[in-house]
Order: structure tokens, then C-alpha cells, then sequence
């Protein structure tokens, strides 16, 4: 390496700290939350071939490492504070770590969340983020008030389901990737922006603190993270199949290829949350205040006593089932 290890950090790593005590250079960082908060902290990792190609630019890639982490504290309703990066490199390649440092650094920016640490090690790529943030300590096991952290668990019998933008154009890249079909260049840009360049509704997952009666990021695919949803909350699901929000790219594509999109894909890091009727006026006002479009795409009913797990059911828009035979993303299946 001509670039060693603390070189590296420090050309393109280490910044001053903002908001936290002590940042980067020492053995641990310091940093705290404000009065009346608990820290959320969720980790991802992502491989080169699994999930990331080693097609995209480092500045995407940078910028998706973070955003997959921060589209976590966006389905709990935190507020990002600080992450660490786990980077396993193959070599000191500079251009490399100039784009992936950038397009890292400035969607943190842009979330105010800050790096505090990390490690650096020699191996094949792979980029490892623990990211933090904060949410009010109340709520979780006290029914007097839903203004804390959001949970899968807390959907209800009744309950409107909900989606935020448009699902299914990063499985659209993908099948072009894998030479499943081909679009064109305008499309494809389009699609692969939406697989690369994903946005995380962090300012949406906030406004839907104490709205929200459930929710998750979509990230392996909307059915089955439906499915945790339903799981945990000990409830069953309805959901109109071409509800499901597309872009004007996919819409151009078969049903069928638009419903496997939608409904499986995965990648979408957008968020899929319930609210109570009452509320639909409350989840309008947070996806205003947010500037996310979002949608209805079912409701949650109540599960048959005698039912081994949840179950969603499908529907078109004339009321008729839907049988959609694809799971959602699995990496020891798939
Ligand atoms: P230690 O051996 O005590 O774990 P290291 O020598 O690995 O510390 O790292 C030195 C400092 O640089 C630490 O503060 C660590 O958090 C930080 N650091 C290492 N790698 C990264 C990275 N990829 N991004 C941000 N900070 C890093
Ligand atoms: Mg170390």
C-alpha cells in the first residue's frame, strides 16, 4: 500500500467533530444524546457481488453504504446522530477512496449524522456501518402514549396499510444487469439511479412518530417485510397488488414483471407503515411535511385462531386474488 492505514483515515476520514465530544484518533468515541432519548443503533454490511456490483461508481457506493443504514433509523423514527465504518479494502486505491469517501460524507451531511470511528483492514471489499441515533425513551410497553420509537409490532386489526414513493425500479436495473431484459439508456438511468442512489425517508419516519402504529424499511422486498409486520403484531394483511406505487419506467413493463418488481424486488428503502383510519388526515400531513408521496396499498385484519402465521392477501383492482409465487429476498435461499 503506498497509502498506509492512518494516511488513509486521515485524508479521508477524519473531520473535525460537530456535535459529538470526541470523534475519530482515539480508542473509542464520545458522544450523547439529548435529555429524555434512547440511542437506536442498527448495523449493515454490504459485499461486493451480494450486494452492491462491482459496476458501481464509489461515489454510489458510498452513498448507499450509509443510506441502507440511515433508511433503518428512518423505520424506527430516529433521529441519525453518528455512525462507524468497518471498511475492508483490497488496496489504498485512491480514486476509489475519494469517491466513496464523498458520496459517503455528504449524505451524512445531509442527515447531520456524523462518522466517529471505524477500522481500516486490508481484504476483500466489504463495508460494515453501525450508524446511531435517538428516540424519546417513552412508548415501548406503555399504552399511555405512541409517541416513541416505531415497531413492527404495533399494527393493529383495522389499520390502513401504507407505502411511501414508488417500489420495484431497483429489481428493474437489477434483471437489466443480469441481462434479463434490456431498456432504454434514459430508462435504464432512471432505474439504476433508484437502485444506487437510494434516499432514505428519515424526515418522513420522524413525522410519523405518533401517527405511525407500525412500520419497516422495505429492503428485502415488500411482501416479506410485510410479513415481519404481520408476524410480530399477531395480525393478518390485505393488499391491492396494483396499489402498490410504480415509476412511468416500470409501468411500461409487463404486469407481470411490474408485479414481481413491486411485490419481491427488494432494495427499495422505502418505508411500510400502518396507522389507524382515523389518522389517514395525520399520515398526509407527515408525508407533506416530508415531501414523500405516500400511498394506501391495503389494510390489516385479524388473524384466523386457527392460523399457523400470517398471511397476506392479494388482490387486483376489480377485487379478484392475486397468486404471486415469488418470495421476497433471502441470502441463504437465493
Ligand atoms: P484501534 O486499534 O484502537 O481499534 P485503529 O488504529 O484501528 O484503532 O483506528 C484509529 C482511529 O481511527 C480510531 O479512532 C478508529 O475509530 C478510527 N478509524 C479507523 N478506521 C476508520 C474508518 N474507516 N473510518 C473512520 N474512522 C476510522
Ligand atoms: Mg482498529
Amino acid at each position: 500500500m503506498s497509502l498506509g492505514e492512518f494516511d488513509l483515515i486521515n485524508r479521508y476520514f477524519d473531520r473535525p467533530p460537530r456535535r459529538a465530544t470526541l470523534g475519530i484518533g482515539d480508542d473509542c468515541a464520545l458522544f450523547s444524546v439529548d435529555p429524555g432519548m434512547q440511542i437506536a443503533t442498527s448495523c449493515d454490511m454490504l459485499v461486493e457481488g451480494r450486494h452492491f456490483l462491482s459496476t458501481v461508481a464509489p461515489e454510489r457506493l458510498g452513498h448507499k453504504a450509509l443510506a441502507v443504514n440511515l433508511s433503518d433509523l428512518a423505520a424506527c423514527g430516529a433521529e441519525p446522530l453518528a455512525f462507524t465504518l468497518a471498511l475492508a479494502l483490497p488496496r489504498a486505491d485512491e480514486a476509489f477512496l475519494d469517491g466513496f469517501s464523498r458520496g459517503l460524507l455528504a449524505l451524512a451531511d445531509a442527515h447531520g449524522c456524523e462518522l466517529i470511528g471505524g477500522d481500516t483492514t486490508q481484504g476483500p471489499l466489504n463495508i460494515c456501518i453501525s450508524v446511531f441515533g435517538q428516540v424519546p425513551t417513552v412508548g415501548i410497553n406503555d399504552a399511555s402514549t405512541d409517541l416513541g420509537a416505531l415497531l413492527r409490532s404495533g399494527a393493529r386489526a383495522g389499520d390502513d396499510l401504507y407505502v411511501s414513493g414508488t417500489l420495484g425500479d431497483a429489481r428493474l436495473a437489477l434483471e437489466v444487469f443480469r441481462g434479463m431484459l434490456s431498456l432504454d439508456g434514459r430508462d435504464f438511468d432512471a432505474a439504476r439511479m433508484a437502485m444506487e442512489l437510494p434516499q432514505p425517508r428519515v424526515a418522513l419516519g420522524l413525522a410519523l412518530r405518533g401517527v405511525a402504529s407500525s412500520a419497516i424499511d422495505v429492503s428485502d422486498g415488500l411482501l416479506g417485510d410485510l410479513r415481519h409486520i404481520l408476524q410480530r403484531s399477531g395480525v393478518d394483511g390485505v393488499v391491492e397488488v396494483d396499489a402498490v406505487p410504480r415509476s412511468a419506467v416500470l409501468r411500461k413493463q409487463s404486469l407481470a414483471l411490474q408485479r414481481l418488481c413491486t411485490l419481491s424486488g427488494g432494495d427499495d428503502y422505502e418505508l411500510l407503515f400502518t396507522a389507524a383510519p382515523d389518522r389517514a388526515a395525520r399520515v398526509a400531513a407527515a408525508a407533506a411535511s416530508a415531501g414523500v408521496a405516500v400511498s394506501r396499498i391495503g389494510r390489516i385484519v385479524p388473524r384466523p385462531e386457527s392460523a399457523a402465521g400470517p398471511r397476506a392477501e392479494l388482490f387486483d383492482a376489480e377485487g379478484r386474488p392475486v397468486v404471486h409465487g415469488h418470495a421476497s429476498f433471502d441470502h441463504f435461499r437465493a
